[in-house]
């Protein structure tokens, strides 16, 4: 990271790109070095936050720039400085406030390209060759077509002048970066194995503070180290019961987890026969119509809710699994409800997302970017458990994924060049639509197609 070490803060080209930036002086298209910036504000739960600042480093990666991301977030309570020797957080007088940013800004690129700001219509020619201080990336779920432009090989050849880029985002828009021709040489280069994005660039970036390692190796030793195998189901529930009853309970999700489990044969089947255990946890003699062997699968569920995990390991001590496993159900905390600025309560998400990345099998609940996180880190194509509607179990209960790498969930659908809409997850094989979210965008290799 020899860039962000000569530009980064407390160099001499920071102080200076820094002061450029609070004078709100356009420079002249001549004028810029090669120490630019993309300032990203942090925002969202825990999933998304690792999300966009994977994306927003690649962005960086891709256009040469520094990543700097908003200090005051938690984000230094969570994880270590990935860069040795530099910062990825941006000093305390950093002179842009990110509460200033939203849909509405006249800095964002989407109203400067409607206001005519650069020139005349969507035409990018700037104005007495000036280039503006700064662009404010808006890449928020609720982007409106102007602000798309962005993901566009023209918008990009603009963008890559101005000094300092400020992203709000919540979304993995990795996929659309590969859609841009100027990127996908270098894209080639960095991932021969094009969906391997995630996992790589987290497991660079995301290096947890020794709070969140000690719960997560404290957790791994005592419930999960020794089992024959070590299955992950992350529960995430969207559906409401009532204003009170946010993660349920919902008997219809305890059976769509059960099913794909079983039916995807990641736990064993739960003898049916008469007379089974007699529903003591501790009996793990003879049960039901197999006898205890000595082989355990360790199940860890991470969930708000503690229901759904009780309610496996009852079912697993009342009627003991066909083959006389032991099944042990292990889940770290139910929080009940998502606390997104509270410390604690983001260090157990992030364990909890650790800990789903050593299993050995994955099951995740569809839409959620807690399980892409986890999925990403681990390697593994998760069963994504796909959103139920009308509390009815889905049929199939889950879909095998295509690949290990996140959705991109509101991607565009423009193409740049035609200039007018088109079906996106049909123009190369290795961009398809989600399993989960089908008009999402993520990375497949199609070698593993
Ligand atoms: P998403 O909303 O499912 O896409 O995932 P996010 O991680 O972005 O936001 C959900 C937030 O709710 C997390 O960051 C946590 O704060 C909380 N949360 C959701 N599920 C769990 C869980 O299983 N365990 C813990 N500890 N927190 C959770």
């Amino acid at each position: 990271m020899q860039k962000q070490k000569k530009c980064g803060p407390g160099t001499r080209a920071y102080r200076e790109a820094s002061k450029q930036l609070k004078s709100g002086q356009s420079m002249s298209i001549n004028a810029t070095d090669d120490c630019n910036y993309l300032f990203l504000i942090i925002h969202a739960g825990l999933g998304n936050r690792m999300l966009e600042i994977t994306s927003a480093f690649l962005y960086a990666l891709l256009t040469n720039r520094i990543l700097l991301l908003d200090r005051y977030k938690e984000i230094a309570d969570l994880f270590c400085e990935p860069f040795p020797g530099t910062s990825w957080l941006v000093p305390s007088d950093f002179p842009l406030n990110d509460d200033e940013f939203g849909q509405s800004s006249a800095e964002s690129y989407g109203n400067m390209l409607q206001n005519k700001a650069f020139g005349g219509g969507t035409d990018r020619s700037l104005v007495g060759n000036r280039l503006p201080p700064y662009v404010y990336l808006h890449l928020d779920g609720n982007y409106g077509f102007h602000d798309k432009l962005f993901f566009c090989e023209d918008d990009q050849q603009f963008l890559r002048g101005v000094p300092w880029l400020v992203m709000r985002t919540d979304m993995y828009f990795v996929p659309s970066l590969f859609l841009v021709p100027a990127f996908q040489d270098e894209l080639g280069r960095l991932f021969p194995e094009k969906d391997t994005v995630f996992h790589h660039l987290a497991r660079y970036l995301f290096h947890p503070t020794n709070g969140v390692w000690y719960s997560v190796t404290r957790c791994f030793r005592s419930y999960l180290a020794k089992a024959e195998k070590r299955v992950g189901i992350q529960i995430r529930i969207y559906e409401t019961k009532g204003i009170l009853q946010r993660n349920g309970p919902f008997p219809h999700i305890l059976n769509q987890i059960l099913s794909c489990a079983q039916n995807e044969k990641l736990l064993p089947e739960i003898s049916m026969a008469e007379g089974a255990a007699d529903g003591t946890r501790n009996n793990r003699t003879a049960a039901g119509s197999g006898t205890r062997n000595n082989r355990t699968i360790a199940v860890l569920t991470t969930s708000l809710s503690a229901w759904y995990s009780e309610q496996i390991q009852e079912k697993y001590d009342e009627q003991s699994a066909v083959d006389g496993v032991s099944v042990r159900v292990f889940q770290p905390s139910h929080e009940e409800y998502q606390r997104s600025r509270n410390k604690g309560h983001n260090m157990k998400a992030l364990a909890e997302i650790y800990l789903l990345s050593m299993t050995d099998v994955l099951i995740t609940s569809g839409f959620s970017t807690f399980g892409y996180a986890a999925q990403g880190l681990a390697g593994l194509k998760p069963w994504i458990m796909l959103k139920s509607e009308n509390h009815v179990t889905p049929d199939p209960p889950c879909v095998r994924a295509m690949s290990i790498e996140p959705c991109f969930h509101q991607a565009p659908f423009y193409d740049c060049k035609a200039r007018k809409d088109t079906d996106l997850g049909k123009v190369v094989p290795y961009v398809r639509h989600c399993e989960d979210v089908s008009w999402g965008l993520k990375i497949v290799d199609q070698t593993h197609l």
